[in-house]
């Protein structure tokens, strides 16, 4: 995979059909440059319905002999799987420091995620047993979980590794056989992935890549061959994304973007306060979906907003702050701060323009507390995806949670207190799938299942953990009687 050039530091990308990487058929590609440093990186195909109806067949070939596999032999490849992860993690997290512009130890945060991933994978025999009842004398009654075919799996550029680790292994270990269509932002990373797989013995066909933007994932939504749509990126796409494939009728579960609250309380305690919200709001350069955004300040929190300050100004853009995904994101952000501080907002701490000496082609935001921003500002409303926090003042915990409920997003929010009746009041309040309590960043974890409400989600029930083995299969309900001697009535 890793010839080099002179203009190109990787060989084009391919997409990964039938346990093979093989050319799309089309010309056209897009250039993949590293937010770190601008290195040209590869360029990857904007693949056609063709080359997507090549994979569906790989697919459905592979699934008439996968599926009949015990699903104890299935979760053999995810152990094995979880092991190559955990050997190779030095070379995959610098793979997706250099695609998507993170930190090394935050990309080696995402792979270790991607083993807990794959490790969940490997305890559903144990938790997806049917059930098994004697319903009248000598009748049972027995459900089993069936995969349901060829599933898609459509990820964002915001984690190279771990969001397609989100779906891969419960999908594939539950029976499915799957096309990935990753970023065309960050398409580096999947190709690894898809020869791991390989190595830790999945057959060919079981899992397929291909690779593009808005045409393959219209091909996908429409392809009759493709049982069910998982989606992660931004809510516009989301909502597109949802709405087609359903229409087809299929099965879709589509995430979408965020705006996550953080309510912070006079009593919180102030140093831990800031380190949970510098790291929520700068990890990753604040492009997570689980990204601190907004802060509302309740009361007399000053003490708190001055560390917060101290905090951020720790973060150093190309040391601890890694880079955003491109040059268009860098300007969009700055421009929110640039239109906040006209309509009134106060910068305590500024990112924008940060020198980073040596990678002067890299796109940098650096550490931005903002102060006095109101909720009709667009910088309150909408999703920022860069190391940005917006402070709201309040004066009680109820204006608060109506900032927070008005938010059209329900990823994620969170409350700084000591008091633990105000931390179930804020609980049960807030509009948003995940909440936390003194965590800036409250994603459950395995067995824990990830998702939000409101319009960070469309369709039913969660991605990862237990809820996504809902999504994944379908039931099959058999009804037997064995005993001749039973009579016929209504309930048998
Ligand atoms: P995006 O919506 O631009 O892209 C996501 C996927 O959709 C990519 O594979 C892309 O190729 C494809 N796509 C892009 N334009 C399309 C179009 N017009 N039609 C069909 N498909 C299209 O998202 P992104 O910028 O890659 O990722 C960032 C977004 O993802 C943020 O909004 C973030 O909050 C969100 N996100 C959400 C979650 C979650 O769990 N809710 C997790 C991670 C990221």
């Amino acid at each position: 995979m890793q010839i080099y050039n002179k203009t190109m530091k990787y060989t084009p990308i391919q997409n990964y059909i039938n346990g093979q990487f093989v050319d799309a058929t089309t010309d056209q590609t897009l250039e993949v440059i590293s937010p770190v440093d601008g290195t040209f990186l590869s360029t990857v195909p904007l693949s056609t319905a063709s080359d997507l109806d090549a994979a569906v067949k790989a697919a459905k070939a592979a699934f008439s002999g996968w599926s009949r596999t015990t699903i104890k032999e299935r979760v053999q490849v995810f152990f094995r799987y979880k092991a190559l992860l955990e050997k190779n993690i030095d070379e995959l997290a610098l793979l997706v420091q250099e695609e998507n512009g993170k930190t090394y130890a935050e990309a080696v945060a995402e792979i270790e995620k991607g083993a807990e991933l794959a490790e969940f994978a490997c305890s559903l025999p144990q938790i997806v047993t049917g059930e098994i009842l004697e319903v009248s004398r000598g009748v049972e009654c027995r459900t089993e979980h069936v995969p349901l075919g060829v599933v898609a799996s459509i990820v964002p550029f915001n984690f190279p590794s771990m969001v397609p680790n989100w779906t891969i292994p419960n999908a594939i270990a539950l029976g499915n056989c799957m096309i990935l269509k990753p970023s065309e932002k960050v398409p580096l990373s999947v190709g690894r992935l898809a020869e791991l797989l390989q190595e830790a013995g999945l057959p060919a066909g079981v899992f397929n890549v291909v690779h593009g933007d808005k045409d393959v994932v219209e091909a996908i939504c429409d392809h009759p061959g493709i049982e069910a749509v998982s989606f992660v990126g931004s809510t516009k796409i989301a909502k597109a994304v949802y709405k087609r494939a359903t229409s087809n009728y299929k099965r879709c579960l589509a995430l979408g973007g965020a705006k996550n609250h953080l309510i912070v309380l006079p009593d919180a305690i102030p140093g831990m306060t800031a380190q949970n919200i510098t790291a929520s709001m700068a990890g990753c350069a604040g492009q997570r979906c689980m990204a601190a955004s907004a802060m509302v300040a309740v009361g007399p929190v000053d003490h708190i907003i001055e560390k917060l300050c101290e905090e951020a100004q720790k973060m150093i853009p190309g040391g601890s702050l890694g880079a955003v995904i491109n040059r268009a994101s860098k300007e969009r952000i700055e421009q929110y701060i640039t239109d906040a501080e006209r309509q009134g907002a106060k910068v305590l701490v500024d990112g924008r323009n940060p020198t980073v000496a040596g990678k002067e082609n890299g796109t940098y935001v650096g550490p931005t507390v903002i102060d006095y921003v109101t909720p009709d500002m667009a910088i309150a409303q909408e999703e920022i995806f860069g190391p940005v926090i917006s402070i709201m003042r309040t004066n009680t915990v109820d204006e608060a949670l109506a900032i927070e409920n008005a938010n059209p997003y329900g990823n994620a929010a969170s409350v700084f207190t000591q008091n633990g009746g105000m931390a179930r009041y804020v609980i049960d309040k807030a509009s948003a799938g995940m909440v936390g309590v003194n965590v800036g960043v409250p994603v459950p974890r395995e067995p824990f299942s990830f998702g939000g409400w409101n319009d960070s989600r469309f369709g039913v029930g969660d991605i990862t953990g237990k809820s996504s083995i809902e999504f994944w299969t379908k039931l099959k309900k058999s009804t037997t009687k064995w005993n001749p001697e039973a009579g016929i009535n209504w309930m048998s």
